[in-house]
C-alpha cells in the first residue's frame, strides 16, 4: 500500500454570530488564529496545504475545542 498524496488545502472558517470571543481557538491553533483587541479571532483566509499536518491538527483541535461550535474546516481545491 502506497502513501496517499494529500492534495488541495483547507481554511479554518468562523461563524461570527456564534463566536463568544473568549479566544480558546487562539490558544489551540496559534499558527492559524490571532485575536483582535477585543479577544475575537482573526483567522487567515489564505488556504493552508493539507500536507501541512501540524496546521491541520491545530485546526482540528480548534474546531473540537470551540465551545460554541463556531469553527469549521473547509477544504479548498488548490491552496496556491
Ligand atoms: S473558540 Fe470558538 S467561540 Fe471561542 S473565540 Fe474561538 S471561535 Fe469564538
Amino acid at each position: 500500500m502506497g502513501i496517499r498524496r494529500r492534495s488541495g488545502g483547507f481554511v479554518l472558517s468562523i461563524n461570527p454570530i456564534l463566536c463568544d470571543g473568549f479566544g480558546h481557538c487562539g490558544e489551540l491553533a496559534p499558527d492559524l488564529v490571532h485575536m483582535d483587541e477585543w479577544g475575537y479571532p482573526i483567522i487567515t483566509t489564505v488556504p493552508v496545504p493539507l500536507s501541512n499536518l501540524a496546521a491541520l491538527e491545530s485546526a482540528r483541535y480548534a474546531v473540537r475545542g470551540c465551545p460554541r461550535q463556531a469553527l469549521r474546516i473547509d477544504r479548498v481545491a488548490d491552496p496556491s
